[in-house]
C-alpha cells in the first residue's frame, strides 16, 4: 500500500504525458489571472483557495448583486474595472487581465455563461454538473473549440490523494478486478429554503442526481476505469412533497459495464450517505467519508489509507494553473469531454427511471 510519504514524493515527480495540443491563447502573466462568475457559497470558497494558492489571481469577479461588487472588490482586492455584471459581461473580451472566466452559477445557467465566456476567447472552467443534459456541454464544448480555449469542469476530487488512491486501485486493478462498486451520496435538505434553485427545474436541472449524483456516476466511472453500457433507475419515495415539487428528492440506479461489472448508487436530498464501496476479485476498498469536504477516511482489506487532507480547491486551482500557463491541454479526466460523458449517463438514467426499462448508454 502506498504510503502518505510515497503519495507526497509521487506528487512532487509527476509528469503526465499528453497529447499535443492546438495553440491555445498564451497566459501572458506569471499567474493565471482568473474571473469568477457567480458569487455564492462555492465561489467563496474558490476565492480563498485561489488567494492561497501559488499560481492563480483573483482577477476578476462577475455578479448580479451591486452590495457584492463592494463587498468581495475590498475582500480580494479586485479592482472596479474588472467587475462585471451579468449584462455588460461580453465586454471582459476586451479586458487583457483575465486568462480564465470560472462559472459558478446555478447548473442551468452553465451552457449561456460558459459559451459567453468562450466568445470572449478566455479559457473556460465550469462547475459540476458541467450543464444539465449532454446536449447542453456539446455546445459548450463547440464553443471552446470554435474560439480555441481550454475547457475543464470543477472536478476537484481527481486532486484528493484519497479519491486518488480509489482510482489506482480500481484502475490498475491492484486487488484484482473491480465487479461492484457502492457509490452513494446523500444529505437531508428539509430544512432548505423552498425558494433555493436546487429545487427549481429550469436553475438545477433536476434534484439528487445533478448535485450529488453527479459525483457517483463520476466515482462508478474513475474506480472502474470503465464506461458503462446500461443503465436501470428508479425515483424514490417523497418524503417532503411540499418541497420536492419539480425537481427528484432521492434517485437509485445500476450502472451495468460490458465486463460484468455493476455500480449501484443512491443520490438524495434526504439520507445522509457519502461512501465509495469497491469489492474486486481479491479484495475490497473503501472511503467514507468520500465525496464532501472531508475528512476523508479509506481503507482496503490490507491497510487503512494515510493521505494528506489537502485544500482542494487550491490543489484544483494551482494544477490548473499549471496546465494552462505551459500551454499543455487540461488533462482529459477533469475537460470538458468527461463532463460530457457523465451527463450522458445521467441522461440515461432519467430515462431509465422514468420508463421503468434498462436504457442502453
Ligand atoms: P449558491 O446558491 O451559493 O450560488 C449561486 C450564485 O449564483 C449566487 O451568487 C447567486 O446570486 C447567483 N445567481 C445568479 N443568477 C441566479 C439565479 N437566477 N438564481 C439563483 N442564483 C443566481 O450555489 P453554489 O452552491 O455556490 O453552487 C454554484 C455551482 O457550484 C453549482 O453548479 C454547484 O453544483 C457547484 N458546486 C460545486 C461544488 C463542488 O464541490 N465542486 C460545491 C458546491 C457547489
Amino acid at each position: 500500500m502506498p504510503t502518505r510519504r510515497d503519495f507526497i514524493r509521487n506528487m512532487a515527480m509527476s509528469s503526465i504525458v499528453l497529447p499535443i495540443g492546438m495553440q491555445f491563447p498564451k497566459a501572458k502573466a506569471q499567474k493565471l489571472r482568473v474571473a469568477l462568475v457567480g458569487l455564492g457559497r462555492y465561489a467563496r470558497l474558490l476565492a480563498d483557495a485561489i488567494m492561497v494558492s501559488s499560481h492563480c489571481e483573483l482577477k476578476g469577479l462577475v455578479t448580479g448583486t451591486p452590495s457584492k461588487e463592494e463587498e468581495w472588490g475590498k475582500k480580494y482586492n479586485v479592482p472596479k474595472r474588472n467587475i462585471y455584471n451579468y449584462q455588460n459581461f461580453d465586454e471582459i473580451a476586451s479586458n487583457k487581465e483575465i486568462d480564465l472566466i470560472y462559472i459558478v452559477l446555478p447548473n442551468g445557467m452553465h451552457m449561456e455563461y460558459a459559451v459567453r465566456a468562450a466568445k470572449a476567447g478566455k479559457h473556460v472552467m465550469v462547475e459540476k454538473p458541467m450543464a444539465t443534459n449532454a446536449a447542453d456541454c456539446k455546445v459548450i464544448i463547440e464553443a471552446c473549440e470554435k474560439a480555441g480555449v481550454q475547457l475543464g469542469v470543477g472536478y476537484r476530487l481527481h486532486f484528493e490523494p484519497y479519491n486518488m488512491e480509489m482510482m489506482r486501485l480500481g484502475q490498475e486493478k491492484v486487488l484484482g478486478e473491480v465487479r461492484l462498486v457502492d457509490a452513494s451520496l446523500g444529505y437531508n435538505i428539509e430544512q432548505t429554503d423552498p425558494n433555493d434553485w436546487h429545487l427549481n427545474k429550469k436553475l438545477a436541472g433536476g434534484g439528487a442526481l445533478q448535485n450529488l449524483g453527479v459525483y457517483c456516476v463520476q466515482a462508478a466511472r474513475y474506480i472502474t476505469g470503465l464506461e458503462p453500457v446500461s443503465v436501470k433507475a428508479e425515483y424514490g419515495p417523497k418524503h417532503f412533497p411540499e418541497l420536492f415539487k419539480e425537481v427528484e428528492e432521492t434517485l437509485y440506479w445500476q450502472l451495468h459495464f460490458e465486463n460484468k461489472a455493476v455500480a449501484t448508487s443512491t443520490a438524495s436530498y434526504v439520507y445522509g450517505i457519502d461512501r465509495l464501496y469497491a469489492s474486486a476479485s481479491q479484495g475490497h476498498f473503501e472511503l467514507s467519508p468520500a465525496i464532501s469536504y472531508g475528512p476523508f477516511r479509506g481503507r482496503s482489506n490490507q491497510a487503512e489509507f494515510d493521505f494528506p487532507q489537502t485544500n482542494q480547491q487550491q490543489v484544483q486551482m494551482d494544477k490548473i494553473a499549471q496546465y494552462i500557463l505551459a500551454e499543455k491541454p487540461l488533462p482529459d479526466h477533469i475537460s470538458g469531454y468527461e463532463g460530457l460523458r457523465d451527463l450522458k449517463v445521467m441522461d440515461a438514467i432519467y430515462r431509465a427511471a422514468e420508463t421503468g426499462k434498462r436504457v442502453s448508454i
